[in-house]
């Protein structure tokens, strides 16, 4: 089975994919994971992405496509994948397809999670992730037990360079699913549309009832 999780920045993907991982086991596959590595060990491709993210501008399609058609190659996403984060255009969104239905696969289901701007730019303030672990953690939807540190590993808890209140902005104007990815998926018929305002558990059960 092959998911893809579509909405802007801040509708909860990223807990959602982990959630979703968790419950059913799929391979979470997320690009900005990847960059936000790539950025880290200071790769290549590192270098070139940060110059993107820290404007919370999207990187070139070229070099998003090329490495996530490289890491569905790999075997472990041989028979499923859920994406967060990719596509966040048709050409990506075309791209894949084309990469699935070369081999007899294709997105069963597209997740569409819906949040209000006011609510987006609340929620992008307060988010802190693991340095070590990756765990996500919402100063107000859904804190640590103790501040600034990880509740699953003890690892340090930091906030993303593009959560920042001017960045922030640019990424909602730049980054909503556009239209026309979302109608992509509505004419493939694979389309549900989920409010993503409600309490985290109550999402996450729609998602998986939505997969099932
Ligand atoms: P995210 O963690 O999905 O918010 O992604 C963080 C940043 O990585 C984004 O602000 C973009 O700069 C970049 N990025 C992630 N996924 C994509 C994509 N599919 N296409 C272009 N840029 C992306």
């Amino acid at each position: 089975m092959f998911i893809v999780l579509l909405g802007p920045p801040g509708a909860g993907k990223g807990t959602q994919a982990k959630r979703i991982a968790e419950a059913t086991g799929l391979l979470h596959i997320s690009t900005g994971d990847m960059f936000r590595e790539n950025v880290k060990q200071q790769t290549e491709l590192g270098k070139l992405a940060e110059t993107y993210m820290s404007k919370g501008a999207l990187v070139p399609d070229e070099v998003t496509i090329n490495m996530l058609l490289d890491r569905i190659g790999r075997s472990d996403a041989a028979h499923g994948a859920m994406f967060d984060g990719f596509p966040r255009n048709v050409t990506q969104a075309v791209a894949l397809d084309d990469a699935l239905a070369g081999r007899d696969a294709r997105i069963d289901h597209a997740l569409l999670i819906s949040v209000a701007d006011e609510e987006l730019i609340a929620r992008l303030g307060g988010r802190w992730i693991c340095r070590n672990c990756g765990a996500l953690y919402h100063e107000r939807n859904d804190p640590p037990a103790k501040p600034g540190v990880c509740d699953k590993c003890g690892g340090e808890l930091y906030q993303r360079e593009d959560d920042r209140p001017e960045v922030v902005r640019q990424r909602l104007e730049l980054q909503k699913p556009p239209a026309a990815l979302i109608e992509h998926y509505r004419t493939a018929g694979v389309l549900t549309e989920i409010d993503g305002q409600r309490p985290l558990d109550e999402v996450t059960n729609a998602l998986l009832e939505a997969i099932r």
